[in-house]
C-alpha cells in the first residue's frame, strides 16, 4: 500500500480528536476488538489447552516475528516475540556480551531510553566481574568507539528529540574495532525503513504497542543475525527457548535458531490484537511511509514555527537524521500540552520541557497536521496553558 488516504478508516479513532501519539501508544484496529472477541470466545472458550496445537497458539511468536521482520530488514526466522521490551534489552545485552569476554565497556548514548539503561546496569551488577556502563552524548558515540567496547547499545532513534543514529555506519565502525551492537528499534519498526540485514547488525529488539499499533502490553520483539544464532546463549534460559519443551528434561539446551529467544508462555490475547494490527502492516510499502510521514513532519514544523515563535525545535531539521516525531521545547510545556490534550489533540510531554508529537501516516493526514497547529497556535496566542489545572503532572506524562 502506497496511498494512505484508505488505512485511516481501519482504525478508531476517537470522534474529534488527532491523535499524535501513534509513536507512544497506536491507536485501536477496528478489526482488533472481534479478532480477540474471536480468540477468547472460539479458541480459549472451545479449544481449551487443545488450542496451542489446533489454533496455532504455539507458531505464533516466530509467525509474527516474521510478519515484523519485513518490516524491518531481518531475515525471514530470525525474529521472535514475547516479554517486554525491557526485558528483550536485558536479553540481548547479556548474549551480546559473551561474544566479547575479555572487553569491559558497554558503550550508550545519554538519549538512550532509561530503561535501557536500567537494565544495562542490573546485569552490570548481577555478572559482577568489572563491566562498566558507559553514555556519551548521541552525537559523541561514533568518536567513542574503540578497541575496549565489548557491546554498543543503542536506541535507532531518540525517544525525546527524534534524532536518528546512522544504523549502517555506526554498525560497520563497531564490527571493525569487534564490537557487537544491540539496536534498539522502539521507535523505528513501523515508523521507517529498517535494514537490519543490509546493515550487519548483530542484535535488535523492540516493541509492538507504539507504532505497530499492538495495543498496551503488546509483547516485544528480539532479532538476533543468522550468523549469530547457533553460538548465540540464551542468558533467560525459560523452556519455551528450549530444544524440546515437553521433553521436560531437567537440564537446558537451547532451541533451534530463533526459538531459543522465546522465554516462557506467549501472551495469546495480546498477540491476538497485534496479528489484527499486522493485517494492516503486511501490505504497507515502508519507502512510501517514509516519504509521508517525513511531508507531514516538514509541514508540522513550518507551520508551527510560522504560529508559535516560543517554541523551539528539538528534532533535527534534516529529515536523514529524524525519524517519524517532532518534538517543541517550552519551559512550560507540560501545560502547553495539557491545555492541547484538552482540546483533543493528543501528544505527550517528555521531561524536562519536551511536547513531543508522533507521525503516523496509517491514520494522520496534512488536513489534521493542520488543525492540530492552529488549535495550538490559539493556545499559545491565548495563552490558554496558563491555568492551574493544566500545571498538575499525572501519572503517566
Ligand atoms: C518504549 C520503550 C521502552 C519500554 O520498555 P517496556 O519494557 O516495553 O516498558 C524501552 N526502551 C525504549 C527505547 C523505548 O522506547
Amino acid at each position: 500500500m502506497t496511498d494512505f488516504s484508505q488505512t485511516k478508516a481501519l482504525f478508531h479513532l476517537p470522534e474529534g480528536m488527532i491523535y499524535l501519539d501513534g509513536n507512544s501508544l497506536g491507536p485501536l484496529p477496528k478489526a482488533t476488538a472481534q479478532r480477540v472477541a474471536q480468540t477468547v470466545t472460539d479458541e480459549w472458550g472451545e479449544m481449551l489447552i487443545t488450542g496451542w496445537n489446533k489454533a496455532g497458539w504455539m507458531g505464533q511468536p516466530t509467525a509474527l516475528g516474521d510478519r515484523i521482520g519485513r518490516l524491518i530488514g531481518a531475515e525471514a526466522g530470525h525474529v521472535t516475540l514475547g516479554d517486554t521490551l525491557s526485558i528483550k534489552v536485558y536479553q540481548a545485552l547479556a548474549s551480546a556480551i559473551e561474544m566479547n569476554p575479555d572487553r569491559k565497556v558497554i558503550l550508550s548514548d545519554t538519549g538512550n531510553f532509561p530503561s535501557d539503561l536500567y537494565m544495562a546496569e542490573g546485569l552490570v551488577g548481577s555478572l559482577g566481574r568489572g563491566l562498566e556502563l558507559q553514555t556519551v552524548a548521541p552525537e559523541d558515540v561514533m568518536g567513542t568507539l574503540s578497541k575496549d567496547i565489548a557491546v554498543l547499545m543503542l536506541t535507532q532513534v531518540d525517544y525525546r528529540t527524534g534524532r536518528m543514529h546512522d544504523m549502517a555506519a555506526l554498525t560497520k565502525a563497531a564490527h571493525d574495532l569487534g564490537i557487537v551492537t544491540v539496536w534498539d528499534l522502539a521507535h523505528s519498526a513501523g515508523a521507517l525503513p529498517v535494514d537490519l540485514s543490509g546493515c550487519n547488525a548483530d542484535f535488535a529488539v523492540g516493541c509492538t504497542y507504539k507504532y505497530l499499533n499492538g495495543g498496551p502490553g503488546a509483547p516485544a520483539f528480539i532479532y538476533v543475525a543468522p550468523r549469530h544464532i547457533a553460538s548465540t546463549r540464551p542468558a533467560l534460559s525459560g523452556w519455551l527457548g528450549h530444544a524440546s519443551p515437553f521433553a521436560f528434561d531437567l537440564d537446558y539446551r537451547a532451541g533451534t535458531g530463533i526459538e531459543r529467544m522465546r522465554v516462557g508462555t506467549p501472551p495469546v490475547l495480546q498477540m491476538a490484537a497485534l496479528d489484527a494490527s499486522m493485517d494492516i502492516w503486511d501490505s504497507v510499502d515502508m519507502d512510501a511511509l517514509r516519504a509521508t510521514s517525513l511531508a507531514l513532519s516538514d509541514q508540522f514544523i513550518a507551520e508551527v514555527e510560522a504560529a508559535c515563535p516560543d517554541l523551539h525545535l528539538a528534532t533535527p531539521r534534516d529529515p536523514q537524521v529524524r525519524g517519524s516525531q517532532v518534538s517543541f521545547r517550552h519551559p512550560e510545556g507540560y501545560a502547553i500540552m495539557q491545555a492541547l490534550i484538552a482540546q483533543g489533540v493528543v501528544g505527550d510531554f517528555r521531561a524536562p520541557d519536551i511536547m513531543r508529537f508522533g507521525f503516523t501516516p496509517l491514520f494522520i493526514d496534512a488536513s489534521d497536521v493542520s488543525r492540530a497547529v492552529g488549535i495550538l497556535g490559539d493556545i499559545m496566542r491565548d495563552g490558554t496553558w496558563d491555568q492551574a489545572q493544566f500545571k498538575t503532572r499525572a501519572a503517566v506524562t
